[in-house]
Formats: structure tokens, C-alpha cells, sequence
């Protein structure tokens, strides 16, 4: 493909270097913008999986309105990769998953409050749609859960989200923090692809709910003990691993003498089904009567009366 190709065939990617936007991902924001009035009234704002930095020039450009310096405008950055520095933006380098790079965001707002937290992470797919989809949920997770932490009540959350068939189970964790949940796909994101966007508007989260950073769902080392949350603080079901490591496997084989020194016992079910519908197939095995790959077919009813059944 030659160096012009993609300028020819997309028309976003081609005008994003004509207006001076990093990336094509600006357009997105843009037209989230225009169909949700997100920059209104904002003037702190974080921008979490920021890199290459579209985003974070559309949001400086909106916030800042052209003014060289503008002291109550501050805008924060985060990506697991560098950036070019963009004027009126902190940039923090870490991974929005971890606990320490949650906590630097919060230090950087000093005990403000964000009016609108966006995210457009997205990792790096692998083509197994299902583990896809699962990460992106992560990310999302993640940057929910650094939202809670800096978001002002009544602010708003956008996020990257990819439409699979779990898509609802987000949509309702989601719910529980916000009262207007939209999923909102912009003209320039392309229609072969799942991704979409939520738009969470008016932050408000149950009543005695307290942000913590041990995300279950993301982290193992937990500074909570889950079995003493209460009420609206045990929402998000945590997922453990349960057990002794060295009991048995449930998906492998292990040979029938568990017990070498006893010979093995076969015992029949405690309570076996009483009508299954495999009962006939059953028989018809038994009596050697199951149709096979080249021999002529018998008809069910021939068969059951070959067995006076
Ligand atoms: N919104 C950006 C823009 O307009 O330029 C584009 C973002 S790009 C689609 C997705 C970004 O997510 C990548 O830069 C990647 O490094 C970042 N990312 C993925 N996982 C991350 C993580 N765990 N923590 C921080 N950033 C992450």
C-alpha cells in the first residue's frame, strides 16, 4: 500500500491532519460533544488512556478556550505510553489498572473535584473477541473506579465500551452510579467495528457509598476486607478464586483407582433421573439397534417394537 492510501480511503484520518489533531479519535470526542454538550461548564477534566493525545487537544483547545494561560482550567493525562506535552495538561504515565497510578490522579486535583472524565482506552487486541471484550471491560472498570474517586456529584463519565454480548452487565454497573446511561456511536467510528461509547451523565452514587481503591475485580492485593463492606459499598460482586490449590481439578481426568491399594467400586448414582430423554437412545443402544454410517436406517418405531416396547 502506498504512503497516501489511507488519506485516500478515510476521510476522518485525512481531515484530523488538516486541523492539527493527533489522531482521528478527535472527531469522536467532538461529536460526542456536540450531541451531549459535555464541555459545558467544565473547567477540570481528566482524560485517562490519552496517548497519542487527541483527546487531550480537543479538551484543551474546548477548556481553555485559545487563552495562552487559563489557572482554572486543569486537565490530567494519563497513558501507559509517553506523550507530547499539550499546553495546560499534567501528563501522568502509568497504567489506570493499578492502585498507584489512581492514586497520583487524585493527588494531582488536591481534593477538587473533576466535572468530566473521559476515556478512550483501548488494549491491544488480540483478534479472540471474547478476551477482547473482556479487557476493555477491565479498562472501563478501572477508569470507573478512578471516577468515583475524583468526579464531582452531578459530573459526567464518557467511556470507550465494546458492544459484546456482555455489554448489559456494564451498562448496569454504570447504572448504579449514574442516573442517564446513553451508549453513543459518533459518525467517525466506523460501523465494522464494536466499538461504541458510553455517555454517563449526573454522577450520583448511592447513598454511603465510599470509593476504594482495591478494585476486586482488578487487583489482588486488596486493602479491604470484602466480608466487612456493607450496604451500597458491596455492589460491585467480587470474584474469588475459592479452595485449596491441591484439591482436584475440576476439568481434568484422573484415572478411576484413585486409591491404589483398593480395587475400584462402581456406585450408582444416589438418585438417579427419572424419565430422562435419553432413556430411548439408551435402549436402542443396548439392543444394538442405533442407526450406523452405512447400514440401512431403521425407523424408531420399528425398533421399538423389535423390543416388544
Ligand atoms: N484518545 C486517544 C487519542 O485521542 O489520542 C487515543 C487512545 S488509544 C485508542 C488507546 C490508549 O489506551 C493507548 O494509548 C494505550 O496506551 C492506552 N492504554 C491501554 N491500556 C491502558 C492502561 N491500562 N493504562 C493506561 N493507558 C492504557
Amino acid at each position: 500500500m502506498g504512503r497516501s492510501s489511507k488519506d485516500k480511503r478515510d476521510i476522518y484520518y485525512r481531515l484530523a491532519k488538516e486541523e492539527g489533531w493527533r489522531a482521528r479519535s478527535a472527531f469522536k470526542l467532538l461529536q460526542l460533544d456536540e450531541e451531549f454538550n459535555l464541555f459545558k461548564g467544565v473547567s477540570r477534566a481528566v482524560d485517562l488512556c490519552a496517548a497519542p493525545g487527541s483527546w487531550s487537544q480537543v479538551l484543551s483547545r474546548k477548556l481553555r478556550n485559545g487563552k495562552e494561560k487559563s489557572e482554572d482550567v486543569k486537565i490530567v493525562a494519563v497513558d501507559l505510553q509517553a506523550m507530547a506535552p499539550l499546553p495546560g495538561v499534567t501528563q501522568i504515565q502509568g497504567d489506570i489498572t493499578k492502585i498507584s497510578t489512581a492514586q497520583e490522579i487524585i493527588r494531582h486535583f488536591e481534593g477538587q473535584s473533576a466535572d468530566l472524565v473521559v476515556c478512550d482506552g483501548a488494549p491491544d487486541v488480540t483478534g479472540l473477541h471474547d478476551v477482547d471484550e473482556y479487557i476493555q471491560a477491565q479498562l472501563l472498570l478501572a477508569a470507573l473506579n478512578i471516577t468515583t474517586h475524583v468526579l464531582k456529584p452531578g459530573g459526567n463519565f464518557v467511556a470507550k465500551i465494546f458492544r459484546g454480548k456482555d455489554v448489559t452487565l456494564l451498562y448496569s454497573q454504570l447504572k448504579i452510579f449514574f442516573s442517564t446511561v446513553t451508549c453513543a456511536k459518533p459518525r467517525s467510528s466506523r460501523n465494522s467495528s464494536i466499538e461504541a461509547f458510553v455517555v454517563c451523565q449526573n454522577y450520583s452514587p448511592p447513598e454511603g457509598y465510599v470509593p476504594n481503591m482495591s478494585n476486586p475485580l482488578l487487583d489482588h492485593s486488596y486493602d479491604v476486607d470484602f466480608n466487612q463492606l456493607e450496604g451500597p459499598n458491596r455492589i460491585i460482586v467480587p470474584f474469588l478464586a475459592c479452595g485449596d490449590l491441591s484439591a482436584f481439578d475440576s476439568d481434568r481426568t484422573y484415572p478411576l483407582q484413585l486409591d491404589s491399594d483398593k480395587e475400584y467400586q462402581y456406585l450408582p448414582p444416589t438418585q438417579p433421573p427419572i424419565q430422562p430423554p435419553y432413556q430411548q437412545a439408551c435402549l436402542l443402544r443396548k439392543n444394538n439397534l442405533l442407526a450406523k454410517e452405512n447400514s440401512p436406517s431403521v425407523s424408531l418405531d420399528d425398533a421399538l417394537s423389535a423390543m416388544n416396547l
